[in-house]
């Protein structure tokens, strides 16, 4: 009787803070506003819990991802990263603190992982050209004759004077790998200077969440099936209140070599050390990290790295987990995941 009391208190319990928080909602007049936009070459989405200067905040969020991808976009011209390029060997350019900041992480993580990431790989992408409307397998010389000028440590920077050089001509930095994180984390500061509690940023994978969603739940993110053709469907879910998630693989961009008839799949990932598409025997890898700046780079360099040397780097740095899949769809996870992974696709296999 006794226990019946309670699940009663409970349930009517769980119905008053329900009505509390849909009378605060209407009270405040806080409802959920989105907006899609294709910016730093992928859909983004935001979707945000304000009042009614919800459409107002979500333009200021636009306005500020459209100004980065100014000032890193490879393909834009007169954007800083365009000007570095066509100085390399030349002189060094000064660049805005965004671009900066940027780059200065980039070479951080270049340090890091070895070189495995690499925002020089630039002259490898071009020739490849996997995103462009021309892609193609360049010869064996080509690529050696590119790898030659990829090399973090021939960028210069200056803090004081905020100017980037790259010492050898030919030489091309692309912030492909990281600058979606960086926008990702200034649109949340800004939703937050805003006022906004509860928000999801959605870059082409790479995520942001914030303040768990409006009933208090964390927010589920899914990770996304790397074999999945056409439809967009998930193989786990990542449940986090506040950080971000990102994900790379080989199934993003990618050409399948149809013209030798090898069925073989090159991808936009490259190896600074081969300059073929990285081969480490992963189709996907996900970071989970309090910054996107971070899991967006971090994502990247595991792929690159593989699943051993990859999650190896994970592990050393607090508050950053990490999930690999293997070619062969096996599910390999930091020290933080394992118990909180929920895989939703009996394919694949969680290594314990
Ligand atoms: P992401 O989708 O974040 O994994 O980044 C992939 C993009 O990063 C590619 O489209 C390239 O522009 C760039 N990229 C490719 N290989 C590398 C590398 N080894 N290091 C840094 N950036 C890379
Ligand atoms: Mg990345």
């Amino acid at each position: 009787m006794k226990r019946y009391r309670q699940i009663c208190a409970l349930v009517i319990a769980i119905f008053l803070l329900g009505a509390i928080l849909q009378g605060c909602a209407r009270a405040t007049g806080v409802r959920e506003y989105h907006k899609d936009i294709f910016a730093l070459n992928t859909w983004v989405n935001i979707r945000i819990y304000a009042g009614k200067n919800g459409p107002d905040i979500l333009d200021k969020a636009i306005k500020r991802i459209e100004e980065i991808e100014n000032r890193m976009s490879v393909t834009i011209q007169g954007s800083d990263v365009s000007r570095i390029n066509s100085n390399a060997g030349k002189q060094p350019v000064k660049v805005h603190d965004d671009t900066f900041a940027v780059i200065k992480k980039a070479l951080e993580y270049a340090e890091k992982s070895n070189g495995a990431f690499d925002i020089t790989i630039y002259p490898i992408v071009k020739l490849w050209g996997i995103t462009s409307e021309h892609p193609r397998v360049p010869t064996e010389s080509e690529i050696q004759d590119k790898l030659e000028l990829v090399d973090y440590r021939n960028v210069v920077i200056d803090e004081e004077e905020k100017t980037v050089y790259l010492k050898e001509p030919g030489m091309g930095i692309d912030l492909g790998a990281i600058a979606k994180g960086y926008a990702a984390d200034e649109v949340a500061r800004i939703l937050k200077k805003e006022g906004v509690v509860h928000a999801l940023i959605n870059m082409g994978g790479n995520v942001v969440v914030m303040g768990g969603k409006p009933n208090g739940q964390p927010w589920r993110i899914g990770v996304q099936d790397p074999r999945a053709e056409g439809a967009r469907r998930h193989i786990a879910v990542i449940e986090v209140m506040d950080g971000s998630v990102v994900s790379s693989g080989d199934y993003e961009r990618y050409i399948v070599d149809v013209y030798k008839k090898t069925g073989k799949r090159y991808h936009h990932i490259f190896d600074p050390s081969t300059g073929y598409p990285a081969n480490s025997g992963l189709m996907a890898t996900t970071v989970v990290a309090p910054y996107s700046i971070d899991a967006d780079a971090l994502s990247t360099t595991v792929f690159i790295m593989g699943a051993e040397r990859g999650l190896e780097i994970v592990e050393e740095m607090e508050g950053v987990d990490a999930l690999a899949i293997t070619l062969d769809k096996k599910i390999y996870t930091s020290k933080g995941l394992k118990g909180k992974l929920i895989v939703t696709d009996k394919e694949y296999e969680l290594q314990q």
